[in-house]
């Protein structure tokens, strides 16, 4: 006699975009009678990924963007039945403030690392502007492999005006971070690449490295925010979603028994761990110490967010926004013009600002109050303007964003391979900050869950 055929089970734990991303690919994988349970003991889901109505306008208060040159979120846009949500900013550019004034973002740079000297006329002085052009005259040597961190490699060629007020605010606006922290690898994979195929000076590597002009929008968003994603996956991933953490993983015979964090277990063939890295390790300690340790060592940066809806007419600039240099007396690090980046609707001019970088504490320990007094004096500071907000919102994410180190990828393949093939992870902390990376990291975990064998 054969046995019954039972449903494969499989358990999400994380209800971010890697998560729901998971459990939407594992419902297509594995079909309408897969048990599929989602863990998130969030009041929402989707992490890092909130949308929320300030001054009557809806407007994302986690990520807002994502960078349209990569495949992945357009594609599941489409996928999901999504493509005329796909938005494209209005084309208006950002800027740098640095030395206390405004400064257009220098064009044709790689993560803010020149191709050429006059790119950077203007937001570094003259003798910087002569070193970088000087730069390819000047002995170079590299070793093939190396991941130093971007300040030590773009300090030394280019110097440090460069890396404060070009590279740091870009790091920042993605990281949190700075170059001083952040591998070069990770910041900028096609430039280490052109070092390692043997380019002669820094100067020719970003120039190989740099991507071809595309047409259209840098970065895209949805139409309606993220939110629209997000309920659009939970509805077709067709999950059990349970309001509670999971505290831990163990073995169950062939499969996988998990621990919620009201003591209630559970069992899974499959279990993809969507989680932050800095809460993988107790989940997993028992059954993958060395993924567990690896985990241990990526560390983390704290944000927090104001978001205000100014009054219609408010006078800003038609720019994007505004990254802050490192060094200078402002207390955010970037400024998102919202209205103006994406569009204007309503009769507010939406401005999001965003403070807290790796080191600091400010998201932690800075009060409501506080917060929503810097964001007025550096609107002031910036563009001279003091209306006072018809609405606010602030929002604070907590070792939210993972730090990229040198050698970040050579961590993430020791976490990858000290895991069980049933037990799969997803996240902002493997393959890329960003919402695309987190799609790609989702859609690589199931994949790598379908080949074991659970999901046939
Ligand atoms: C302020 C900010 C702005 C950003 N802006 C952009 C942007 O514009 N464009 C872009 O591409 N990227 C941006 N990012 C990065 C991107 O948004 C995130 O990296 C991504 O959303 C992370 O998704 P995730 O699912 O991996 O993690 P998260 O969104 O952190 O989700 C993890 C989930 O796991 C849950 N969880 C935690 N512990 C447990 C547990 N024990 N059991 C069960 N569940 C648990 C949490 O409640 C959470 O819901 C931004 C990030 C931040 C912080």
């Amino acid at each position: 006699m054969s046995a019954a055929y039972s449903p494969p089970s499989y358990c999400v734990v994380g209800g971010g975009i890697s998560g729901l991303v998971a459990a939407y690919r594992l419902r297509v994988a594995a079909g309408p009678d897969a048990s599929i349970t989602l863990f998130d003991p969030a009041d929402r889901l989707g992490g890092v990924l909130r949308t929320e109505r300030v001054g009557g306008q809806l407007v994302d208060v986690g990520a807002e963007a994502f960078v349209a040159r990569r495949p992945e979120v357009s594609a599941l846009l489409a996928e999901l039945g999504l493509a005329d949500r796909k938005i494209g900013t209005t084309g208006v550019r950002p800027l740098i403030f640095s030395e206390g004034r405004l400064h257009p973002m220098p064009q044709g740079t790689l993560q803010g690392i020149p191709a050429q000297a006059s790119s950077m006329a203007g937001l570094v002085d003259d003798a910087t502007v002569a070193r970088i052009a000087d730069e390819p005259s000047q002995p170079f040597s590299w070793r093939t492999g190396a991941d130093p961190t971007v300040a030590e490699l773009i300090g030394d060629r280019f110097g440090p005006q460069v890396v404060a007020r070009s590279v740091d605010p870009l790091l920042a606006g993605v990281y949190a971070g700075s170059s001083a922290t952040i591998g070069l690898r990770a910041a900028a994979p096609t430039l280490a690449a052109a070092l390692d195929r043997g380019a002669r000076t820094l100067t020719d590597a970003v120039r190989e490295a740099l991507p071809p002009p595309m047409p259209g929008s840098v970065f895209g968003a949805v139409d309606g925010g993220y939110a629209v994603l997000l309920d659009a996956l939970v509805r077709q991933a067709q999950v059990d979603w349970v309001h509670v953490g999971v505290k831990q993983v163990s073995r169950d015979g062939r499969g996988w028994s998990l621990v919620d964090d009201e003591g209630g277990h559970w069992h899974a063939d499959g279990v993809v761990l969507a989680v932050p890295a800095p809460r993988l390790p107790t989940l997993i300690d028992g059954v993958a110490p060395k993924s567990a340790a690896a985990a241990r060592r990526i560390q983390t940066a704290s944000s927090a967010l104001v978001v205000l809806a100014l009054p219609g007419g408010t006078p800003l600039p038609e720019q994007s926004g505004v990254l802050v240099a490192s060094g200078e007396r402002l207390n955010s690090k970037a400024m998102t013009l919202t209205s103006r980046k994406w569009g204007r609707r309503g009769n507010v001019e939406l401005v999001r600002l965003s403070f807290g970088r790796f080191g600091d504490s400010l998201a932690r320990d800075v009060g409501d109050e506080d917060l929503l007094r810097w964001a007025a004096e550096d609107l002031s500071t910036v563009f001279g303007v003091t209306s006072d907000p018809v609405d606010c919102h602030v929002q604070r994410w907590m070792d939210a964003l993972p730090q990229y180190g040198p050698g970040h990828a050579g961590l993430v393949a020791e976490l990858r391979s000290g895991l069980p093939t049933t037990l799969v992870v997803a996240g902002a902390y493997l393959d890329g900050i960003g919402v695309p990376a987190c799609v790609g990291s989702a859609t690589k975990a199931v994949a790598a869950l379908t080949t074991s064998g659970v999901a046939r």
